[in-house]
């Protein structure tokens, strides 16, 4: 069973570690960089990325971090913990700092003020049962992908015919705009905790 931790600085670490427990994997909470050494994935949750970016530094985190995600890690991201896993951002404060990892770059606060909580259906790539159940709260989108990023869903924007893109994978990193931990349904965290064992038996090889 992989043991996953969740970044516990800030934002919603609880509901992760239910959701995580509830996909069948160890969970708990991490905060320094002895308890990253600890674990073999990382979820980075949802709340505020300019405060996540700030204590991690101050905990001393960001790079060990840096270094887990190059050596790589699987890291899962929501929301604010998309934005952290961004290589880079838009609408971010001058000194806010990002793990990094994945080629896109995120816009913040993306979709705006007068929509800053909404929820959606989405077609969730690999899920085609029924539509993932969004929860979007002053989310980021993606507004630019590399060669190597897969778009794993895209939601049609409000105001005209583009579509914006709201999860994506790159290699063992995955990032969605909206909150799966925030709902019942847990088949995102449950495809996570699948890529963290294809890692666990890859590595072992
Ligand atoms: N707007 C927040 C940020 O920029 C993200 C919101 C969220 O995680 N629900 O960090």
């Amino acid at each position: 069973t992989p043991v996953i931790g969740v970044l516990a600085l800030q934002g919603d670490v609880r509901e992760h570690l239910v959701a995580l427990a509830e996909a069948d994997a160890l969970a708990r909470p991490v905060r320094r960089a002895e308890e990253l050494a600890e674990v073999d994935a990382l979820v980075i949750p949802g709340g505020e990325s300019t405060t996540m970016s700030k204590l991690a530094l101050l905990f001393g985190v960001m790079d060990p971090l840096r270094e887990r995600v190059a050596a790589g890690m699987p890291v899962y991201g929501t929301c604010a913990g998309m934005i952290m896993l961004a290589d880079k951002i838009l609408d971010g404060r001058d000194d806010q700092e990002t793990v990094g990892g994945i080629d896109m770059t995120v816009r913040r606060n993306a979709f705006g003020r007068q929509n800053e909580s909404f929820e959606s259906g989405i077609a969730f790539k690999g899920m085609d049962d029924a539509p993932v159940h969004g929860v979007f709260i002053r989310a980021p989108w993606v507004e630019a992908v590399g060669a190597g990023v897969e778009v794993l869903a895209e939601l049609p924007a409000a105001d005209g015919p583009d579509s914006r893109i709201v999860a994506v994978r790159q290699g063992n990193l995955l990032a969605t705009s909206f909150h799966p931990e925030l709902t019942g349904d847990h088949r995102v965290h449950a495809y996570f905790v699948r890529m963290v064992e294809e890692h666990l038996v890859a590595a072992a090889r």
